[in-house]
């Protein structure tokens, strides 16, 4: 038996996920049956096995002094060392002072909690960079949330979010304008249909090399 993680949800149907740290998650409806839920897992021990593999092989970002971090198509050098805790670029280093510069969950604690209120400038400027158009069109500016993701860089929300992924900081700026762009997008075409294509086209001819960037492997976080 496959030992997993059950979340119950209003859902109709069952998910299946392998989670970085190779552990199983199940996404199930509230009143599906254990028994079912185990029956279906161990029905899929080879896709399991398969994602474990991949996971594992996967190049891991480490959160140590000299490690690299990818910074908006960057890198930065981790510069890690002891003090009260801030976090900052300096040239090509990403300084980060910390109380336990040995502790690899500490450092990314920091790190990421800077990454956090850098997102929140950095993706605001590009929503509003390439909201004219739009604004122009009578369409009301979406929220801005920042996300942690697995499985998609962005997404806009019938309830006026625009939610972006926080990894996209890894990549260069020119592939988050996209992402943005193609979330924007939606407010005027919900599916990708060709209407949206249409659309894609005409705010940013250059899209599809944008998004080829967002597919070179980085370190994962
Ligand atoms: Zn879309």
């Amino acid at each position: 038996m496959t030992d997993f993680e059950l979340i119950r949800s209003k859902r109709r149907s069952l998910e299946l996920r392998v989670l970085e740290d190779g552990t199983v998650q199940v996404r199930a409806p509230q009143r599906a049956p254990v028994r079912m839920v185990q029956t279906f897992v161990d029905s899929r021990r080879q896709w399991i096995a398969d994602q474990q593999q991949r996971q594992a092989s996967r190049p891991r970002q480490r959160w140590l002094d000299g490690e690299v971090l990818a910074w908006r198509g960057d890198r930065l050098q981790l510069d890690v060392s002891e003090g009260r805790t801030r976090v900052g670029i300096s040239g090509c280093y990403l300084s980060v002072r910390v109380t336990q510069p040995e502790d690899e969950m500490v450092v990314r604690s920091a790190v990421e909690g800077w990454m956090r209120r850098q997102a929140k400038g950095v993706f605001e400027d590009s929503i509003e960079r390439q909201f004219g158009w739009f604004a122009a069109q009578g369409f009301a500016r979406p929220t801005l949330r920042i996300k942690k993701m697995r499985t998609r860089w962005g997404s806009l929300s019938a309830r006026g979010y625009i939610n972006l992924n926080m990894a996209l900081l890894h990549y260069p700026p020119l592939a988050l304008d996209y992402v943005v762009m193609h979330e924007l997008c939606h407010l005027k075409h919900m599916d990708h249909g060709p209407g949206f294509h249409g659309l894609m086209d005409a705010r940013m001819p250059d899209w599809r090399q944008r998004k080829a960037l967002l597919e070179q492997p980085l370190f994962q976080p």
